[in-house]
């Protein structure tokens, strides 16, 4: 669902992303390692298009990102054609960004009726379900202000997915919560990873990506070091940058 090829990205002088080629077919749980600064977030910020590739091509949903090819050039997209590639994936960041003012069912319902506009008793239907899948239906008349940190980052999940898309990006989802509340975050995104969902997660719980994951990714100084099955990237590092990376995490 998502294919890199070559994928750079540069500010002003800077390489931040560099030669980052990888295929995400659908379904798979790809999870993200690295130090600070080694570009996670600006992957996946490029993924949805929060910004824009300045180097490879980047597709997503069998549709090249931001272009559109006509003989043998490229277009930019308008904005509404952005906006609407942009639907497809589904993003979840450390800070829930809920609307404060609204309830947590006005939350989910929000995008569904003013951006796709769908028909309003559905989309009522769909939330609710959502929320009792993230084990909040009960707190759907709660503001969001009002709610626990994981709470608030399971009605940002649920939000997320109240949008339909086809791919769910997270970054760093449980890094600003207690300790006591990354469980009830984690096991949300675990019945939604065995939903067949196709997720990408940056992370530093390492225990929810060698039992989740399908494969994780290593990254360091913009680039791809090592990507493979949880147990060998976590276990048997064949890199010994990824291996100093994991014994300093632990
Ligand atoms: P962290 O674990 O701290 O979240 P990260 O791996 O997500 O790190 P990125 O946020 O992707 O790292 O940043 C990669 C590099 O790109 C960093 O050196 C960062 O300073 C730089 N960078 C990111 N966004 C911008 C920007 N808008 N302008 C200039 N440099 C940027
Ligand atoms: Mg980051």
């Amino acid at each position: 669902i998502v294919r890199a090829v070559a994928v750079g990205k540069r500010f002003g002088a800077f390489q931040a992303l560099q030669g980052i080629t990888v295929d995400i077919p659908v379904g798979e749980v790809l999870c993200v390692i690295g130090p600070s600064g080694s570009g996670k977030s600006t992957f996946l910020r490029c993924i949805n298009q929060l910004e824009t590739v300045t180097e490879g091509a980047l597709w997503v949903g069998g549709e090249l990102v931001g272009h559109r090819r006509v003989g043998n050039r490229l277009h930019a997209l308008s904005d509404s054609e952005i906006a609407r590639q942009r639907l497809k994936t589904g993003m979840v960041f450390q800070h829930f960004n809920l609307f404060p003012h609204m309830t947590v069912l006005e939350n989910l319902i929000e995008g569904p009726l003013r951006v796709q506009r769908r028909a309003r008793a559905q989309v009522i239907a769909e939330a609710q379900a959502l929320l009792a899948r993230v084990g909040l239906a009960h707190k759907s008349a709660a503001f969001a202000i009002e709610l626990s940190g994981g709470q608030q980052q399971r009605v940002a999940i649920a939000r997320a997915l109240a949008m339909r898309p086809q791919l769910m990006l997270f970054d760093e989802p449980t890094s600003a919560l207690d300790p006591e509340l990354v469980g009830e975050v984690l096991s949300v995104m675990r019945d939604l990873a065995s939903s067949g969902m196709t997720m990408l997660v940056v992370t530093h719980e390492l225990g929810f990506a060698r039992e989740v994951a399908s494969r994780v990714m290593f990254m360091d100084h913009g680039q791809i070091v090592e990507i493979g099955a949880p147990d060998q990237v976590l276990l048997e590092p064949r890199h010994p940058r990824t291996r100093e990376f994991i014994a300093a995490v632990r």
